[in-house]
């Protein structure tokens, strides 16, 4: 019975060992600008299809393309409004990580 407990007790301890030891934490793919693959930096939403994306690559490519790089919709770097909400929230995100972490861009 006794070395029952102590197998289960060996696990935990291992699986929380594991845990620590886990590799980087990636952040919550809605923190994640789909432009860029990273996590926002200064969040804009576009007021078509509510797609957020950082303001540098949202107006680079309205910019350059005068449509939404989410839905194709004709867009105006006017319409790009903060998400300050979504902003917060990777702000929140970098604080509790304790660290920057920027998760590889997708290819
Ligand atoms: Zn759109
Ligand atoms: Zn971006």
């Amino acid at each position: 019975m006794i070395i029952i407990i102590i197998i289960i007790i060996i696990i935990i301890i291992s699986t929380l060992l594991h845990c620590r030891r886990s590799p980087v934490m990636q952040p919550p793919c809605e923190l994640i600008c789909k432009q860029c693959s990273r996590l926002f930096i200064h969040a804009v939403v576009v007021d078509c299809c509510y797609q957020t994306y950082c303001d540098e690559c949202a107006r680079q490519y309205v910019a350059a393309e005068n449509q939404c790089p989410g839905c194709g919709a004709a867009q105006t770097v006017d319409t790009l409004r903060p998400n300050f909400g979504r902003q917060q929230r990777v702000d929140d995100w970098i604080r509790e990580h304790g660290r920057r972490a920027e998760p590889e861009p997708r290819r």
